[in-house]
C-alpha cells in the first residue's frame, strides 16, 4: 500500500468512485480510494440504477444533467460499459397538484436546456404501454435519463480515474483518523498506515461511522428500500424499443423494463430505518430480508396502475438499505473546524448525482470553491439542531415523502418544534402559522380568531392569500410586529476585528453607533453573504444574516483564519430580535425608549444601545419592509418582557402581527432580493447589484480583484424586478423568464405585492433586457404571462417612507 497520498477517498462505491475520479481529472494524480471490502460492496451494488434530472433544486438538477452525460465520457475512457440504457422518463400526475408541479419543472427545464414535454396520456401510453391511464390526468416527458449498470459505472470510474493515474486499495478498512499540526492526517488502516493532506468521507451506508472518527455527528441515516423484478412479460414481447422508466407520484411508484420483465419499486409511507445506531462492520454485498405483508399493499397500488405486472409472477425481490440525509438531498463539502476533512455522503441517488458531487468536491478541494451555487447539497445546511434524534425523524418522513411532490406553502410535520423563541406560544396563541428555519419555528401568516390555523397545498394562491394581504396593508398603514429571531446572528469583537472584518467584507465598515449593508463576495467575485454590520464599538460588531446560512457562514468566518486577538461567535440562541414597522412605529417605540427617537436624532443605519421597556437592547433603525422601522435586540430571558411591553404600547397604534410571507411581499415591492432565493454564489456583485455596497477604494478584501474586474467589463446579467400578469398562480421560483420565445432565466423569487395589487417576480436577465419597461414572459404553470421589467421599486421608489 502507499505511505503517502494527497487525498485519501474512504469507501469504494459509486459516490467515492466519482470523487477518485473527478480529483484525478483535475490535476491531483496522487490520490487513493480505500474500500473494506470489494467495489460497489454498500449500498450501491443492488441499486436499481436508475437515473434522471428531477430534483427540487435547479442547481442540482443541472448536476444531475452533467451526471448522466458523463457516463459516455468515462465509457470512452475506460473501456468499460456502464450498461446504459438512456430511454428517458415518465412522470404521472393524478391530481391538480400533481399536473401543476409536472409544469413548474417543464417551465424550468426550458431555461436549463433539458429537453421536457407535457404530453397527452395518449402519448404516455405509446412510450410505456403498461400505464393504465385511467388513474392519471396528466404526464411529463423528458429525454435525459433512464438507468445503468450499478456496478459498471462504479468500475468505469475507477478504471477512468486509474488511467489518470489515480490507485485504488480493495479489502482495507480505515480505523482511524488523526489530524497532524498541519492540518494533514494520519489515516490508519488494518493494513498499516499512510499520511494524506485531505481525507474524504464517502463511506456512504459507513459515514455516520468515518464522521465519528473525527468527532462529528452527520445528518445521514439508512432506509431500507424494496423493489421487484417481474418474469417476462408478453406485452413487452417483440418491442422494439425498451418502454421509458415511469415515475407514477399517487402510487409513489416507480418501474422501468428490465429485460423482458418489468422492474417496480415503491417509497412507502412507513418506512423501516435500518441500523439506527451502528451499522455492521460485515455488512458487504449483502441484501436484507424480504417483508412483503408489510409492502404488499404500496405494490398492489403499482399492480393497480400498470396492471400487466400483477399477471406475471415476481423472478426476483431486492431489499437493500442507503442513505439519506434530513432534507433527501447529499451532504457534500468542508467541516467547519475540521481542515481538510470533506464529505460526499447521504447521497440517495447516486446514479443521477454521484458524478456531479464529483465534479464540485473537486473544484472546491482543488480551488478552494465548488464552482458554482450548491448550497442546497451543502453539508453546511444543517448546523447543531439536526441531532441524531432529529434524523431520526426526518428521514423517514423525506423517505416516505419521496415520490410526493412538495407543495410551496406546504410545511412538514415531523421534528417540530425543535427551536422555540422564548414569544413561540404567544405568537400562536395571536393564530401563527408556523413554519421551521434551521431548526427554529417562525411565523408565517396569521390566522385570525375564527379562521382556522391550516392552508391546503397548492402551487396556486391558498386561503392565506387574504390574510398576508391584510397584514402587509396594515404594516404600510400603521405599524406590524414581525419576529426576527430567527435571521443568522455572530458576534465578532476583539482587538483585530475590525481589519478582519475588513478583509472578509467587500464594505465600508461602519463607525461605532452605525451599520452597514454588506455583502460578502467568494474570492471569484461571487455573492456567499448578505448580511449586515452593526458598530457596537471599535472592537465589537453585532453582524446579521440569514438563519438558514448560519454553519455556512460560520465555516466561511472560520476559513477566513480570525487571528488570535478576534473572537468570532454565533449569537443564534443568545440574542432573540423583533421589528418594528410601518409609519407609527416611531411614535410607539418612543413610549418604551427614553432616547429621542426624532428623525434628526435617530437616522437610518443609525443604532443605539438602550433599554426598550424592561429590555437592555440594541435598536438599530433598519428593516427590510421599506418602511420607517426599527430591529430591536435583546437576550432569551428579556425577550417575552420586551414583546409584551411592544405589544402593550402598539395597541392604540393598531400594531398587528406579520410573518414571513408578508414579508416577502412587502419586501419584493421594494425590490429587496433575500440571499438563499434571490442571491447566492451563481450570481457576482454587479449582476446582484450588491456593488453598490462595495467599496472599491479598500486595499485588500475577498474578491475584490474579481470585483474590479466585473465592474471593467460590465455585469452580463442583471437582476430585476418584473410585474406579471399572473392569474390565480404567482411565480414561486424557477420557472423561466422568455423572450422571443427563448429563455433567458429564470425567477429567483415571486410573490403577490399587496399593497401595489401586482403579481411580482425575481430573476436575472441579460444584461441588454435590463431595461425599465422591457416585455417578457414567464411560463408560470404552463402558461405564459407577460411581465414588464422595472428598474425602479414599485412601491415607494424615492424611499421616502423609508428615510421618514
Ligand atoms: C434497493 C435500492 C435501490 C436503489 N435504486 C437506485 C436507483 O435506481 N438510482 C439511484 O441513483 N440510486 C439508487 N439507490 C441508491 C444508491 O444505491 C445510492 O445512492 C448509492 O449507492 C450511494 O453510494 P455511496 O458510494 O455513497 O455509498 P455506498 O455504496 O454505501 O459505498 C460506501 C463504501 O464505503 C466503504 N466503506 C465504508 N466504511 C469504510 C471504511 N472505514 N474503510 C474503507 N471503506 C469503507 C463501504 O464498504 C462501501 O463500499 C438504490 C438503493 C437501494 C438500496
Amino acid at each position: 500500500m502507499k505511505t503517502t497520498a494527497q487525498a485519501v477517498i474512504i469507501g469504494g462505491g459509486v459516490v467515492g468512485a466519482s470523487v477518485l475520479y473527478h480529483l484525478a481529472k483535475i490535476g491531483w494524480h496522487d490520490v487513493l480510494l480505500i474500500e473494506q471490502s470489494e467495489l460497489a460492496a454498500g449500498s450501491t451494488w443492488h441499486a436499481a440504477g436508475g437515473m434522471h434530472t428531477f430534483n427540487g433544486e435547479a442547481n442540482i438538477s443541472r448536476l444531475q444533467k452533467y451526471t448522466i452525460d458523463l457516463y459516455r465520457e468515462i465509457e470512452a475512457l475506460s473501456g468499460q460499459s456502464c450498461g446504459l440504457h438512456p430511454n428517458g422518463g415518465l412522470m404521472l400526475a393524478a391530481n391538480q397538484g400533481e399536473l401543476d408541479s409536472l409544469r413548474l419543472i417543464c417551465s424550468r427545464a426550458r431555461y436549463l436546456g433539458m429537453e421536457t414535454e407535457m404530453i397527452s396520456l395518449e402519448q404516455a401510453r405509446q412510450l410505456n404501454p403498461l400505464i393504465d391511464s385511467s388513474h392519471f390526468i396528466g404526464a411529463l416527458w423528458r429525454a435525459d435519463g433512464g438507468h445503468c449498470d450499478p456496478s459498471g459505472t462504479t468500475h468505469a470510474y475507477v478504471k477512468a480515474a486509474r488511467q489518470l493515474g489515480a490507485s485504488v486499495e480493495r479489502f482495507t478498512r480505515v480505523l482511524s483518523l488523526s489530524q497532524r499540526a498541519d492540518g494533514s492526517w494520519d489515516v490508519a488502516t488494518d493494513q498499516g498506515t499512510l499520511h494524506a493532506e485531505h481525507v474524504v468521507n464517502c463511506a456512504g451506508l459507513w459515514a455516520r461511522e468515518v464522521g465519528h472518527m473525527v468527532g462529528i455527528e452527520l445528518p445521514v441515516l439508512a432506509m431500507e428500500h424494496h423493489y421487484l423484478i417481474t418474469e417476462d412479460l408478453p406485452e413487452l414481447r417483440g418491442r422494439d424499443r425498451e418502454i421509458v422508466n415511469t415515475t407514477d407520484y399517487a402510487g409513489e411508484i416507480y418501474m422501468r423494463q428490465e429485460r423482458g420483465g418489468a422492474l417496480i419499486g415503491t417509497y412507502e409511507p412507513h418506512g423501516v430505518v435500518w441500523s439506527p445506531v451502528t451499522t455492521p462492520q460485515d455488512f458487504s454485498m449483502q441484501l436484507l430480508p424480504d417483508d412483503f405483508e408489510r409492502l404488499a399493499p404500496y405494490f398492489e397500488i403499482g399492480f393497480q396502475h400498470f396492471p400487466a405486472l400483477g399477471r406475471v409472477g415476481i423472478r426476483k425481490a431486492i431489499n437493500g438499505p442507503f442513505t439519506f440525509a434530513p432534507d433527501g438531498n447529499p451532504l457534500v463539502g468542508p467541516v467547519r473546524g475540521l481542515r481538510n476533512y470533506w464529505v460526499a455522503c447521504a447521497v440517495m441517488a447516486g446514479f443521477s448525482q454521484g458524478g456531479g458531487i464529483g465534479l464540485v468536491l473537486s473544484r472546491w478541494m482543488a480551488h478552494n470553491d465548488p464552482g458554482q451555487d450548491i448550497l442546497s447539497m451543502d453539508v453546511a445546511r444543517f448546523g447543531g439542531f439536526a441531532t441524531p434524534k432529529y434524523t431520526s425523524l426526518k428521514v423517514p418522513e423525506n423517505y416516505s415523502r419521496r415520490f410526493r411532490l412538495a407543495y410551496p406553502n406546504e410545511e412538514l410535520p415531523a421534528a417540530r418544534p425543535v427551536r422555540r423563541s422564548p414569544i413561540y406560544e404567544r405568537l400562536r396563541t395571536a393564530g401563527a402559522i408556523m413554519g421551521a428555519n434551521f431548526g427554529l419555528e417562525q411565523a408565517l401568516w396569521f390566522a385570525p380568531a375564527g379562521v382556522a390555523p391550516t392552508e391546503t397545498p397548492t402551487y396556486r394562491r391558498s386561503e392565506a392569500f387574504a390574510f398576508v394581504r391584510a397584514e402587509c396593508r396594515a404594516v404600510r398603514a400603521a405599524v406590524g410586529l414581525y419576529e426576527t429571531t430567527n435571521y443568522g446572528k455572530y458576534e465578532v469583537s476583539g482587538r483585530g476585528a475590525r481589519s478582519w472584518l475588513d478583509r472578509v467584507f467587500a464594505c465600508r465598515l461602519p463607525r461605532p453607533g452605525r451599520l452597514a449593508l454588506a455583502p460578502m463576495l467568494s474570492a471569484a467575485g461571487r455573492i456567499v453573504g448578505d448580511l449586515s454590520i452593526a458598530c457596537l464599538a471599535d472592537d465589537r460588531f453585532l453582524i446579521v444574516g440569514s438563519g438558514f446560512a448560519e454553519e455556512f457562514h460560520l465555516r466561511w468566518f472560520w476559513a477566513a483564519a480570525p487571528p488570535a486577538d478576534v473572537s468570532v461567535r454565533s449569537a443564534c440562541s443568545t440574542l432573540c430580535g423583533v421589528s418594528i414597522a410601518g409609519p407609527q412605529s416611531r411614535a410607539l417605540l418612543q413610549r418604551l425608549v427614553r432616547d429621542d427617537l426624532s428623525p434628526a436624532a435617530f437616522k437610518l443605519f443609525q443604532l443605539r444601545q438602550t433599554a426598550v421597556g424592561f429590555a437592555p437592547a440594541i435598536l438599530t433603525r433598519a428593516g427590510f419592509t421599506g418602511e420607517l422601522g426599527y430591529e430591536i435586540w435583546t437576550t432569551p430571558d428579556y425577550f417575552a418582557s420586551l414583546y409584551d411591553d411592544l405589544w402593550e404600547a402598539g395597541r392604540p397604534f393598531g400594531l398587528t402581527h406579520f410573518g414571513g410571507r408578508a414579508l416577502s411581499s412587502l419586501r419584493l415591492e421594494k425590490g429587496y432580493g433575500s440571499f438563499n432565493k434571490d442571491f447566492r454564489p451563481d450570481y457576482t456583485a454587479a449582476e446582484t447589484g450588491l456593488d453598490r455596497y462595495i467599496d472599491f477604494g479598500k486595499a485588500d478584501f475577498t474578491g475584490r480583484a474579481a470585483a474590479i474586474a466585473e465592474r471593467a467589463a460590465g455585469a452580463a446579467r442583471r437582476f430585476v424586478i418584473m410585474e406579471v400578469a399572473a392569474g390565480d398562480a404567482d411565480a414561486i421560483g424557477y420557472e423561466s423568464i422568455i423572450k422571443d420565445g427563448a429563455a433567458v432565466g429564470y425567477v429567483t423569487s415571486g410573490a403577490y405585492g399587496h399593497c401595489i395589487d401586482k403579481s411580482l417576480a425575481a430573476g436575472y436577465v441579460p444584461a441588454a433586457l435590463a431595461r425599465d419597461g422591457e416585455r417578457l414572459e414567464i411560463d408560470i404553470l404552463g402558461e405564459m404571462r407577460s411581465a414588464t421589467v422595472h428598474l425602479s421599486p414599485l412601491y415607494d421608489p424615492q424611499g421616502l417612507r423609508l428615510r421618514g
